[in-house]
């Protein structure tokens, strides 16, 4: 009923991401407490700073992870159906982020789970 996924296209713009991530994650670097002068505030902040940076990593460790089986499924075919209900995913939703593996309503569900 669509026209046909265009996977060179979307292959591309995952690869794109996943390298902009791997190359992001290098410049992320452990937080250095300075001991010689840090006082209370200062390394409190460090460490805030520090606990988003995990968090940061984290959510880009599953985005990783969902772009490799994405790429994954292009080479296999299924790239563009849920992974769930394996309905045709909408091509809307994978312009907006080419590494969702799930069509909106199984998105919608696993929210509200
Ligand atoms: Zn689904």
């Amino acid at each position: 009923m669509d026209e046909s996924i265009n996977y060179p296209y979307f292959k591309t713009r995952l690869e794109k991401r996943l390298k902009e991530i791997t190359e992001g994650q290098q410049t992320i670097a452990p937080v250095e407490l300075d001991q010689s002068r840090v006082g209370r505030l200062s390394r409190m902040d460090a460490m805030q700073r520090q606990a988003m940076d995990q968090a940061t990593a984290r959510l880009l460790a599953k985005e990783t992870q969902r772009i490799r089986t994405a790429l994954k499924r292009i080479t296999t075919g299924d790239y563009g159906y849920c992974i769930q209900c394996e309905e045709e995913i909408a091509a809307g939703r994978l312009k907006a982020d080419p590494s969702v593996l799930t069509c909106i309503q199984c998105a919608r569900a696993a929210e509200k789970s």
